[in-house]
Order: C-alpha cells, then structure tokens, then sequence
C-alpha cells in the first residue's frame, strides 16, 4: 500500500506549496521511492482550462490532454514523470461528480450532501493513484490556505483519511510563513502558531512544520515553533528563500526533510538520496560562462506566471549550453514597424508566445517579420508559429490581408484555419486539440538534427491548425512544414531552412522540458542565439535545402 503525505498552507498564499512538494518527491525519489503528487484546487471551475492567465498563470497540459494546474508543471520538471488528469482535482470536479451521480439517482433517494457525498468523493480521488500499485508515495497538495471556506471539505476529508490508515501511513507537512518585522528587527511565530491552531480546531495535527522565512531561524526559535505548534523538534523545517527554485531540494535535504519524514512513515531511509546530477545542474545554472538576451514576445508579460513553462524551459536550456538566458518581456500590442528595431534589435533571439484572440496580434506579426529579415533565431510556440505562417503569407508570397480565421473570419487567405471536427463544437471547456500527439519528421530539418529522432510526441492545446490548401505555396515559396501528424497529415513543424533558425512549432514543447531533458528546441534556439552573439551571423548561412 502506498503512503500519502498531505502538504496544507497557512498564513498566506503564494508560499510555493507546489515547489515545496516537488522538492520533498525528488528527494524520495534520490532515494529510490516511487513518488507522484497530486493537486486539489479548491475553486469551481471543471479545471483552468477556461481561465484567463491573468487568475492563475498558465493552463498546463498533461500527456493525456488534462488542462491542470501549473504546479503540476513544477511536479513534472523537477520529477521528470508524467502527471495526468488524475494529479489534479478541483472542487468544480468534484461537485459535478457528485450531481451527475444524484442525476442518475445512485443515492438511492438519500439526501446529498457534503458530508459525506462531497468528502467521500474527494477521498476517492486522493486515495486513486495509491491504489494503482504505481507509487510507494503518494504526495497531495491541498490548494488554497488553511482557514479557507472553500479548503475546509478538503481537510475533513484529510482528516478522515488519517483516522482511517494506519498512523505511520499519512504525514501532514504544513507550510507556513515566518514574518520579518523590520521595526522590530525580529522574525514572528505568532501568524505559524494561529494557522496550526485552526487546523487543529479541525481535527488536524500537522507533522512537519515548513517555515518560510527570509532570515535563518535561531534554535530558541525552532524550540519555540516545537512546543507551541505541538510538533517534534527535528520536525521544525527551514525554507529560506532562495535564488533559484532548483535549489530548494538540496536546501530541503540539508535540513534533514527526508529522513524525518522516512522515518515517520516507517520507511527505511538506508539508501543513500543521490543528488549528484541535480547539484550539477544548480551549480551550473549558479556559474554561467556567458549569456544571452531572448525576447519573449507576447500578450500577458505584466504576468511571469502567464508563461511559466517557457520561462523554465529557458533556464533548462541555457543550463545544457552552460549559459544564462535572459528573457526580456515584451508586450506585443506596443510593437510596430516605427519602433521594432529599438524593441528587438539588441537582442540574440526572440520566442512569440502562444494566446488566444486579437489583442497584440500585429504587434508579433511586424516582430516576426525583423527577425526573419535580419537573420535573428526565431521561435514560435503555437499562436507564435501561427503569426510566423501570417507573416510569410503576407509579406512574402503576396497574400494581403492572410490571416487566421479566429482573428478574421472573413479573409481572403485563411492560412490558419479551424478544423473540420472542431467547427460543430460549442462548449468551451475541454474540448481544443488537446493532449500528445505524434509528429514525424523530415530528413534535413533543424528539428530532425535537434531531436535526434524521426519519430516525436508533443502535446498540444489549441483550435485551429495550418491550412493545408495552402501548403504546396509556402513551401515553393521557402517555408516547409518539417513536422507533420501522421495521422490527420497536420502541419505540426514549420521552419525555413535559408534563416540560421527559423523554428514554428502547432504544440507547445515548453510542457515537455525538465531538468533530466532539457528540450531539444529550446536547446537549439539558444545555441542558435549564442552563434549570433558571436557573430556567426556574420557568416554566410549554408544553404540547407529540404524537399518540399
Ligand atoms: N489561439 C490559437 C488556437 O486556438 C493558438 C492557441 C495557443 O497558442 N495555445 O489555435
């Protein structure tokens, strides 16, 4: 049977609950257990699939086509595992379980209520991924903050489970913040001490206590922190903030987390925990030889949140080119031919963000159209590949006005259109080209080279796709589509093979990128940005010729 540790929050939000949790799995990991971790968000909605960036960051996309939460994205870079619908829970989900089940009278005409229909289908869920024999540990994050309303079925059912299992079978981790008074030049207890207070008003004794604190924490503290919050003294954990989030595994094994928290469970802890290869990583993320500036062009940079996965994608990639990335933000409403040189042209490479409707559209459009231009590396994700198959309708085969049809249905060229099965579709949640996909690819291609294999899977989330009526012209014209679905013949890839790197890409491979496996395009697009820092685009680029 598998173990389950429960990580609650308290005092505030924002603490990094989800980093924390990946941080204690890879370190169970390093020691040879199999860990998964599971998030349960306390809000309405089905999932984040149709929220706006601006709420909750990125929507990331599991292997099989979930819309999730971004910590899950955290749990996959740090574990390199794929997290799947399962990982990821929310109230919306729960509640419409729970009708769809009274609608088909399964209750046997009982009154439905939280307790115990809601906590009983929260505890399922919780309890699934244990039961499937995968995992020896099984990690649940419990959204929001202790105190909450909306946390509370959450912790009855966390409550409920541990009068259940046996007592060396669960482990509650609390996260809490230890606040610096300035004025008073001393860190508090007191905010820790009544967030541990109303958890147990709900009949639940927090095991390990996680202090966030931005000072180190003295031993009179710890002491204190012990005996008021009614924990062991060895279970009083210090999370310093820190320059990396990469760091927090090694910060968390220097304080002794796994092997209080093995020896809770009653699980041996004679395994050594080998971080060798994640130390490497951070010590190189820490000394980069040199660096390069990358623009990230997109529509939500007032959010670093909105694109996460890219952001950390990046720093995976400069890691294996022993490099820093600097990601400049750059809004692409504000960006047009007047001022795109004095935007762009310092930089050693762009990346157009994925996104949704209008706003900011010919602000990429004219970006895409310098970097092209000027031999600058060039890489679009999704919508950002989108406007680079825009942008060369337009501005090099002649086709004024070429557009995609979400922004304007009525063009002339609808160079990106929507798909045959997606035009009847009328409910937004769920239902957009979601999950992993096969893509095969074309001898000769930048992203042959770079993947090092013809065959790959990406994972996609979006309505509209090449249109391939469209496709023989672009490609006489110098734009080949070098990745394509093998089964609905999609154009999944496109490059020109006359720009040092001209990469478009229908997924999103940012979802992809962990610390094990940094992501081969994000690897190439900041080699690529290197060369032209150094000048290699001063030399001519040899012509790659790909069949069309
Ligand atoms: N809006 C575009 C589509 O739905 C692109 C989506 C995206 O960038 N994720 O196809």
């Amino acid at each position: 049977m598998a173990k389950y540790i429960f990580v609650t929050g308290g005092v505030t939000s924002s603490l990094g609950k989800g980093i924390f949790a990946a941080s204690l799995a890879k370190l169970l990991q390093a020691r040879g257990y199999r860990v998964t971790i599971q998030k349960f968000d306390p809000y309405i909605n089905v999932d984040p699939g149709t929220l706006n960036p601006y709420e909750h960051g990125e929507c990331y996309v599991t292997e099989d086509g979930a819309e999730t939460d971004l910590d899950l994205g955290h749990y996959e870079r740090f574990l390199n595992i794929p997290t799947s619908q399962a990982n990821n829970v929310t109230t919306g989900r729960v509640y419409q379980t729970v009708i769809n089940k009274e609608r088909e009278g399964a209750y046997l005409g009982k009154t439905v209520q939280v307790i115990p229909h809601i906590t009983d289908e929260i505890k399922s869920r919780m309890l699934l991924l244990g039961q499937t024999g995968d995992y020896d540990i099984v990690i649940t994050e419990i959204g929001g903050t202790v105190g909450d309303i909306e946390a509370l079925p959450y912790i009855e059912t966390l409550r409920q489970i541990r009068w259940e299992l046996e007592e060396h079978d669960t482990l509650v981790c609390h996260l809490t913040l230890i606040p610096y008074l300035k004025s008073a030049k001393e860190l508090k207890t007191k905010p820790t001490q009544h967030s541990v207070k109303e958890l147990q008003t709900i009949g639940v004794r927090p095991d390990i206590l996680v202090c966030r604190t931005e000072m180190a924490l003295t031993d009179e503290m710890r002491r204190k922190l012990a005996l008021f919050c009614n924990v062991d003294r060895d279970s009083v954990i210090q999370c310093l903030d820190v320059d990396t989030i990469y760091s927090v595994p090694l910060d968390m094994a220097q304080e002794h987390l796994d092997i209080t928290v093995l020896k809770k469970l009653q699980l041996s802890a004679e395994k050594p925990c080998d971080l060798s290869k994640w130390t490497n990583f951070v010590n190189t993320l820490r000394n980069p030889k040199t660096e390069v500036h990358i623009g990230l062009v997109g529509k939500y940079i007032e959010l670093q949140d909105a694109y996460k996965s890219i952001h950390e994608a990046f720093i995976h990639a400069g890691v294996s080119n022993t490099c820093k990335v600097k990601v400049e933000a750059i809004h692409s409403e504000y960006i047009d031919e007047h001022n795109v040189e004095a935007k762009l042209g310092h930089l050693h490479g762009i990346l157009v963000a994925p996104g949704f409707g209008n706003r900011g559209i010919e602000g990429k459009i004219v970006a895409i159209k310098y970097v092209r231009e000027n031999n600058i590396p060039f890489f679009g994700i999704c919508l950002g590949m989108q406007c680079a198959v825009i942008e060369y309708g337009r501005n090099v085969l002649g086709m004024k006005g070429a557009h995609s049809t979400e922004m304007d249905p009525k063009t002339d060229y609808p160079v990106i259109d929507m798909m045959e099965s997606q035009r009847k579709i009328k409910n937004k949640g769920g239902t957009m080209r979601l999950g992993a996909y096969r893509c095969d690819l074309k001898a000769g291609s930048k992203s042959i080279s770079l993947y090092g294999s013809e065959h790959i899977s990406e994972r996609h989330r979006h309505r509209f796709e090449f249109n391939n009526t469209f496709l023989s012209a672009f490609e006489m014209a110098g734009m080949i589509a070098v990745g394509k679905n093998p089964d609905k013949n999609l154009v999944e890839i496109i490059e020109i093979p006359s720009h040092p790197y001209f990469v478009g890409v229908q997924f999103h491979p940012e979802l992809k990128s962990t610390v094990d496996n940094p992501h081969p395009l994000f690897v190439g697009l900041v080699k690529a940005a290197l060369d032209y820092k150094h000048g290699v685009k001063k030399t001519k680029v040899a012509k790659v010729t790909v069949e069309a």
